[in-house]
């Protein structure tokens, strides 16, 4: 299952609630564990992939504003580097390859990126 792990604590509780709402329609529900939040899709029937996650996190990221520097993903855990509210931070925040740093904003082109490098 797909894990979401931040800095502050605050912001995983605020999150986890923004995507409980979020992925309420598709019957995914955020869990949180040790400062973590899994998302549990056991009942959703297939694996929710971190393709099909990213657009929920990072649009329930904006809805519970929380500031972030950027979002980057190792295996099944998606790492938001998340800030103080008083942080300044780019906008709108990047997407980063794990494997060699490139940064872009946009999705589409964050994913035929990481899958250039051959390994998801
Ligand atoms: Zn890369």
């Amino acid at each position: 299952m797909i894990k979401i792990k931040l800095n502050r604590q605050e912001n995983t509780v605020n999150l986890a609630a923004s995507l409980a709402e979020e992925l309420a329609s598709i019957e995914v529900i955020p869990i949180i564990k040790n400062n973590e939040i899994i998302l549990d899709d056991s009942s959703l029937g297939k694996t929710l992939s971190i393709e099909e996650a990213l657009p929920f996190i990072r649009r329930s990221l904006e809805k519970s504003k929380t500031k972030y520097r950027c979002i980057y993903v190792k295996g099944e855990t998606i790492y938001v580097e998340d800030v103080e509210s008083g942080e300044k931070v780019s906008e709108p925040p990047l997407l980063f390859c794990p494997f060699c740093g490139y940064a872009t904003q946009y999705e589409e082109v964050y994913w035929i990126h990481v899958k250039s490098h051959g390994v998801i």
